[in-house]
C-alpha cells in the first residue's frame, strides 16, 4: 500500500538548513495498523505529512497503491489525497458553525456527490462511530472524545485506502484516548490500513507495529502483539 525509500527532507530557515528526515525506508501492508513513535521535533509530522502529500520529499521515492507521489502539482495532489487518504487531527480541525453532519458531509461536497447522498453517507458514518443523536450538534456542543470521533467519521466518508491521524488522542484524557482507539481499532479490523503519529507508548501497544523515528532515521520497526482497548476498561 505504501512504499517508502531512502526519503530526506530537509527545511530551510533563513540561511540554515534542518535536515529532518535522513534516509527513511519502509513499507507498509494493506490492512496494517502502524503506530510512529519518537520524541517531540523527531520528523513524525513531517513523515506523515509527505505521506499524506501535504508536503514533498527532497528525495527518495514514495509510492501510494502503486501510484508513484513525485511532482505533483496541486490538482493533482489534491485528486490523490480525495482518492487515496483520510486525515485525523489532534486538533480535530472541525468547522466550527456547521453541525456535526455538515462537517462529515462536506468533502463528498467537494467531490460533487449530491445533497441528499451526502447527507446520507454522512449520517451512516456518524452512527459508525456511534453519534447518530447528535447529527445536528455544532463542534462546542460535543466532547472533545466526540469531536475526534466526528473527524473520523468525515476522515472515512470518502472511502480512503490509507487512514493518517497525528496524534489523535493527543488532545484526549485517558479514558477519552481509549475509546477513541478502540474505534480506531474496530475500522483496522474491517481492514482498514491506518497509520498513528503517537508519542504515548500505551496508545502504540493498541496498534500492531511501532517504527519508532530518532534524529530523522527509523532506530525501530517492529510488529507487536496488540493490546485490545477493552482489556484496560
Ligand atoms: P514531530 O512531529 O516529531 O514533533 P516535526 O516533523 O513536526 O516533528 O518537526 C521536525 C523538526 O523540523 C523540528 O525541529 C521542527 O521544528 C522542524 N520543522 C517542522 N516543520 C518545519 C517548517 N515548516 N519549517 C522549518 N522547520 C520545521
Ligand atoms: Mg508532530
Amino acid at each position: 500500500m505504501i512504499e517508502i525509500k531512502d526519503l530526506h527532507k530537509s527545511y530551510q530557515t533563513g540561511t540554515s538548513s534542518l535536515h529532518v528526515l535522513k534516509g527513511i525506508n519502509f513499507n507498509v501492508e494493506e490492512g496494517e495498523l502502524v503506530a510512529i513513535m519518537g520524541s517531540s521535533g523527531s520528523g513524525k509530522s513531517t513523515l506523515l505529512n509527505i505521506l499524506g502529500i501535504l508536503d514533498e520529499a527532497d528525495s527518495g521515492s514514495y509510492v501510494l497503491d502503486g501510484v508513484p507521489i513525485k511532482n505533483l502539482n496541486e490538482t493533482v495532489a489534491s485528486k490523490y489525497r480525495n482518492k487515496f487518504l483520510g486525515f485525523v487531527f489532534q486538533s480535530f480541525n472541525l468547522i466550527n458553525y456547521k453541525s456535526a453532519l455538515d462537517n462529515v458531509a462536506l468533502p463528498l461536497y467537494y467531490q460533487g456527490v449530491p445533497a441528499k447522498e451526502r447527507a446520507e453517507i454522512a449520517m451512516a458514518y456518524l452512527t459508525k462511530v456511534g453519534l447518530a443523536t447528535h447529527s445536528h450538534h455544532l463542534p462546542n456542543e460535543l466532547s472533545g472524545g466526540q469531536k475526534q470521533r466526528v473527524a473520523i467519521a468525515r476522515a472515512l466518508a470518502s472511502h480512503p485506502k490509507v487512514l493518517l491521524a497525528d496524534e489523535p488522542t493527543g488532545a484526549l484524557d485517558t479514558a477519552t484516548s481509549y475509546e477513541v482507539m478502540e474505534l480506531i481499532q474496530g475500522i483496522n479490523d474491517e481492514g482498514k490500513t491506518i497509520l498513528i503519529v503517537t508519542h504515548e507508548p500505551d496508545i502504540a501497544a493498541m496498534c500492531k507495529r511501532n517504527v519508532i523515528l530518532k534524529d530523522g532515521i527509523i532506530i525501530e520497526d517492529k510488529k507487536i502483539i496488540q493490546q485490545r482497548v477493552k482489556a484496560y476498561v
